[in-house]
């Protein structure tokens, strides 16, 4: 099959992931970026059903699905915001995940998003832009999602001057917009999402719009709302609700819990400077009373990060201490506190502990990194070599994924495996789109073989996988460059 057809057009989906390629990469070196292992591992847990259901209902078809990144990205802005690039890539900053209520409610904007992808809307927009390349579009859109993350000061970029020209016409249509909630409707109540998500959040959306609040809300300048589509959306769940059975509540009871405590997780991440960690401390102290245990347990969780990040150590156990008892009977809420209590330990050298409490989680990714974390604070060669092993199989499936090779790189350093680490550190550039540093590194990798002779059946492989990964990063490097321009 041809990989470069266009449908039309005028852009096909391989130039369209190049273009989504390079924006990822300055998103990846943006200060924003955020590289939690447990948010991520939470978001791409939402995100996959709804990949899922978009692939059985068609909207994603094989070769979008081959040629597409499906990754997302975290911003620890706390501006409330989340967009998708050409290419299949998407930014969710941990602001719009604070205020979300239920899984739902994330869903819903992550499926919209996903959506506008699939309908390929940015490919058709660019399109339009005859006078302009697709890369300075890209370019443009990066412009205003920088802009949209200053607040204030970004809100007078986008809506003032020359901006405004590109804006408006970065804007999605009105269709476009109906299209991807109708679409984004369909795919989050196939992925088994509550279609009521859809409802709370667009009137979360519409209040903060009423309430001219949109300076921390930019998700509203590149999705207006109108009365209209919030009609369109109570009308479908108007239709959904006699279709839908009535979930059992106490089955979606640790769910629930589990994402107040992401939620929690994100607003801690997002809050800079010792006064905002006070707060989030003070007001689990305030709130001591409370009956509602999600509430609690969003308290305590928030709480305990504001003291570790404080180093108010007593403080955080004993907020811990408070959430594994929030937690008892729910198993992914439990888990949830063991990577937060793991955090603790490894913030005040229980490493050891840590490692023994992530016993049943090696097999989810934040875990698996937890655990690498220990090991490596341990420096305990057994349990490296165990953590190498684990990875090798992680990566072969995730070949894209920065952090883990990163670690992978630091193992294979503290175990004295100077190939693997250098293969490791140049496939962590490479998995953050910067290919020029990844290719560079690859050749230092392949030149240090040259002048060490191989000792292992491990080294001899290690040596084959970077030769053809030299020769792939090169072709990769060359169309980068001929899209750019
Ligand atoms: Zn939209």
């Amino acid at each position: 099959m041809p990989s470069d057809f266009s449908d039309g057009l005028g852009l096909s989906p391989a130039a369209e992931r190049r273009i989504g390629d390079q924006m990822a990469r300055s998103l990846y070196r943006d200060l924003d970026y955020l590289d939690d292992p447990i948010v991520q591992d939470y978001v791409n847990s939402i995100m996959a059903p709804l990949l899922a259901a978009a692939r059985a209902r068609g909207e994603i078809q094989p070769e979008m699905d081959d040629a597409y990144a499906w990754h997302v990205l975290l911003g620890k802005n706390k501006t409330v915001n989340a967009f998708a690039t050409p290419g299949g890539y998407f930014g969710l900053e941990l602001g719009l995940l604070a205020v979300t209520v239920s899984r739902d409610e994330l869903a819903a904007v992550l499926a919209h998003e996903l959506s506008h992808v699939t309908q390929r809307h940015l490919a058709r927009m660019m399109a339009q832009q005859e006078q302009q390349t697709p890369w300075l579009i890209g370019a443009m859109i990066l412009g205003i999602l920088a802009a949209a993350k200053d607040g204030q000061s970004g809100s007078a970029v986008v809506v003032g001057g020359s901006a405004a020209a590109a804006q408006s016409q970065l804007n999605f249509s009105r269709d476009m917009e109906r299209e991807a909630d109708r679409i984004g409707f369909g795919v989050a109540t196939q992925a088994g999402y509550d279609p009521e998500g859809f409802v709370t959040m667009f009137d979360k959306l519409y209040n903060a719009n009423r309430l001219n609040d949109s300076g921390n809300f930019p998700y509203l300048r590149t999705h207006p709302l109108s009365t209209e589509r919030m009609a369109d959306m109570q009308g479908r769940l108007g239709v959904k609700a006699t279709a839908t059975s009535k979930t059992n509540a106490a089955a979606s009871e640790d769910p629930m819990l589990e994402h107040t405590l992401m939620a929690a997780r994100a607003k801690a991440l997002s809050s800079s400077g010792v006064d905002a960690q006070q707060l989030l401390v003070a007001q689990a102290n305030m709130k001591a009373t409370t009956n509602n245990t999600s509430q609690a347990a969003a308290t305590a969780y928030a709480a305990a990060m504001g003291a570790m990040q404080l180093r108010d150590w007593p403080t955080a156990q004993k907020q811990l201490l408070q959430l594994q008892s929030l937690v008892a009977g729910k198993p992914l809420s439990q888990r949830q506190w063991r990577y937060l209590q793991a955090e603790y330990l490894l913030a005040t050298n229980q490493a050891a502990a840590a490692w023994d409490l992530l016993m049943l989680d090696a097999n989810h990714r934040a875990g698996m990194w937890l655990r690498g974390q220990a090991a490596l604070a341990l420096q305990n060669q057994a349990q490296l070599r165990q953590c190498l092993i684990e990875r090798r199989s992680w990566l072969v499936e995730h070949p894209s994924d920065a952090l883990m090779w990163q670690q992978q790189s630091n193992m294979a350093v503290a175990t004295g495996w100077t190939l693997g680490a250098m293969r490791a550190a140049a496939e962590s550039k490479a998995a953050e789109m910067d290919i020029a540093q990844a290719l560079e590194r690859m050749r230092a990798a392949q030149a240090w073989g040259a002048k060490n002779p191989a000792t292992s059946g491990d080294d001899q492989i290690e040596l084959s996988i970077i030769d053809s990964r030299v020769r792939q990063l090169q072709s990769q490097l060359k169309d980068l460059q001929s899209s750019k321009m």
